[in-house]
């Protein structure tokens, strides 16, 4: 187990904070994680229902599963870790979070600068004409899906699914802060999410420090993190706030 105190020196002397977040970070928010044990997912099989093949072959189908995610979504506040981060964020120390999640916690939180690595799922995007109408609890009644005012065609979230590219200008300034900053956390992501789990080896390959929170060790605790903690990130990062 890592050294909170440790840590919390480390960032004072060394200033430039990012952190990598994914979908354990949002557990504690009562968001189902993909690799996780519970409920959506277990219905839902993410590999056949969260690819755009899926979606483009039968809307109706994958909008039953976006319909309960979207629910999920709107009904979940930010955990103390996500508070946790804007805290860090107003002290100075964190100058960017570069997200895999979609559910827009982070901003919820008050972080100002949030790279949304995969979309925003509090968006939907017209496929037709590209317009773009917030997530509503009214939107998601509509039968057999949500459909765009303008053009009539079929809204998707504005998120990534497996078989699309990650958004040209997102990756970009992802790649911007991998390639600035001095200690990187990498908090609740399973690490085996491609591109996105590239970031910490590039952060790495330049000779900053790796801090990662996870309940369970990842591809990078054996071989790039400097400091590990086994545990939840509600519960480790308020920890580490505490000396700053
Ligand atoms: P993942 O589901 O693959 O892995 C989650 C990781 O979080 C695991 O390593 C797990 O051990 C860890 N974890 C679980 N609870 C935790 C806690 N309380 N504190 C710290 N760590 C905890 O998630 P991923 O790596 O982000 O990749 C999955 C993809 O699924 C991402 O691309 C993301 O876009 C998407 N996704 C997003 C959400 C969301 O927006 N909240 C939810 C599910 C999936
Ligand atoms: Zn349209």
């Amino acid at each position: 187990m890592g050294d909170v105190k440790k840590v919390a020196d480390l960032i004072k002397e060394k200033g430039y904070v990012v952190a990598f977040t994914g979908a354990g970070i949002s557990a504690d928010s009562g968001i189902p994680t993909f690799r996780g044990s519970q409920g959506l997912w277990e219905k839902y099989d993410p590999m056949e229902y969260a690819h755009i093949r899926a979606f483009n072959s039968n809307p109706e189908k994958v909008w039953m599963m976006l319909r309960e995610m979207s629910q999920v979504i709107l009904d979940a506040s930010p955990s103390p870790a996500h508070y946790a981060l804007s805290e860090l964020e107003k002290k100075g120390f964190l100058k960017a979070v570069i997200t895999q999640n979609v559910d827009g916690l982070h901003y919820v939180a008050g972080n100002t600068k949030v790279i949304e690595y995969h979309g925003n799922h509090r968006w939907l995007v017209c496929l037709s004409c590209s317009k773009r109408v917030p997530l509503t609890r009214d939107i998601i009644t509509v039968l057999p899906y949500p459909r765009c005012e303008k053009c009539n065609n079929v809204l998707k979230p504005d998120v990534v699914f497996f078989g699309e590219g990650i958004p040209m200008l997102e990756m970009i300034r992802a790649n911007e802060e991998a390639n600035k900053c001095n200690v990187l956390f990498v908090i609740g992501t399973s690490g085996v999410v491609y591109p996105a789990a590239e970031i910490p080896y590039i952060v790495k390959s330049r000779g900053a420090a790796i801090v990662e929170i996870n309940t369970t060790p990842t591809p990078f605790t054996s071989s790039i993190t400097d400091y590990y903690f086994e545990g939840t990130a509600s519960d480790i990062l308020p920890k580490i706030l505490e000396h700053l």
